[in-house]
């Protein structure tokens, strides 16, 4: 197998998923005690959001990318950023790298694509539900058109994640009103939706949406997997 890297902390409790996941996968394919060859660099992450509030996107992209050369020279192979909301400083990380950085929005196109979907629901922060990094890369490259809840509520999902699921707090209240705000994208047309925020799975795993759930975690988990098992036997 290959060894893959992992960029964690943003917050721990997804990193502890992607680190779940990966191992499960491993063993589903491989059986025994086989288990996933993993470095996990995991920051803290009260740093990274401060500098996410300050608007210092410079100086979090330096300190990512200080981190992800690390692990390459650890000998990670190819490197996962465990979080959407980072993907918007990919560009800075993957400039100090020789290894790939396997993106999260690309693993979500190509499920949607697979899918057929071209309208789809987004959840995440405010930063991946407003700003261009995320929903461009959707449209552009696998022509998703992406459909976001109104202010208030994108307000109310962003307080919730940094204020609860990021904190390991995962409330019946805020498991119902991140329903009900896909219930009302369902009217306006979307198809399907992406958790687009890797600890929103954490909250809605078990519950039934208006509209089928693409989770970020768990598709750019199994992105994470093909990497590490290409050429491995068994498939
Ligand atoms: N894990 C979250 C995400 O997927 C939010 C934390 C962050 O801002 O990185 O976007």
């Amino acid at each position: 197998m290959r060894q893959l890297g992992i960029l964690g902390g943003m917050s721990w409790e997804s990193t502890a998923s992607y680190y779940r996941l990966l191992n499960q996968g491993v063993r589903e394919r491989l059986g025994g005690l086989h288990s996933a060859p993993l470095l996990v660099h995991s920051l803290d992450f009260a740093g990274i959001a401060a500098l996410q509030q300050l608007g210092d996107w410079d100086a979090a992209g330096r300190q990512l990318a200080l981190a992800a050369q690390g692990l390459e020279r650890a000998g990670a192979t190819a490197l996962l950023l465990a979080t959407n909301t980072m993907h918007k400083v990919a560009p800075a990380i993957e400039a100090a790298l020789n290894i790939p950085l396997l993106h999260i929005g690309d693993a979500l196109g190509q499920a949607l694509q697979r899918q057929g979907v071209t309208r789809a629901a987004l959840l995440g922060t405010r930063f991946t539900m407003q700003e261009a990094f995320y929903r461009e890369r959707l449209a552009e490259r696998f022509g998703i058109q992406v459909v976001v809840p109104a202010p208030a509520q994108m307000d109310e999902i962003d307080r919730v994640i940094f204020a609860e699921l990021c904190q390991g707090q995962f409330h019946d209240a805020a498991r119902a009103f991140y329903l009900d705000c896909l219930a009302q994208l369902h009217e306006r047309g979307a198809e399907v939706a992406i958790l687009g925020c890797t600890e929103i799975g954490l909250l809605l795993e078990g519950t039934c949406a208006a509209l089928p759930m693409l989770d970020s975690t768990e598709l750019h988990v199994a992105m994470g997997l093909e990497w590490l098992l290409d050429g491995a036997p068994g498939g």
